[in-house]
């Protein structure tokens, strides 16, 4: 299900996290070659990708929200 980017934060592997609308949370890994999101190693490029739609599977799923919404 596509739901919106609302925010970020790094998990303690300092890896980022998007924040979706619904809740969730969901990884969004830049790991070269497999993973190419360069965009999220930067805040202007987080930044720039609040609001984008993401595919979330725990919604899919319906599992339980990550945080309060
Ligand atoms: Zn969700």
């Amino acid at each position: 299900m596509d739901r919106c980017i609302v925010g970020y934060h790094q998990d303690d592997d300092t890896q980022w996290i998007a924040e979706l609308e619904c809740g969730h949370y969901q990884h969004v890994r830049h790991q070269p070659p497999w993973i190419n999101r360069a965009w999220v190693t930067s805040s202007h490029g987080r930044s720039s990708h609040l609001g984008e739609m993401l595919d979330c599977r725990k919604c899919d799923r319906g599992e339980a929200r990550d945080r309060a919404v």
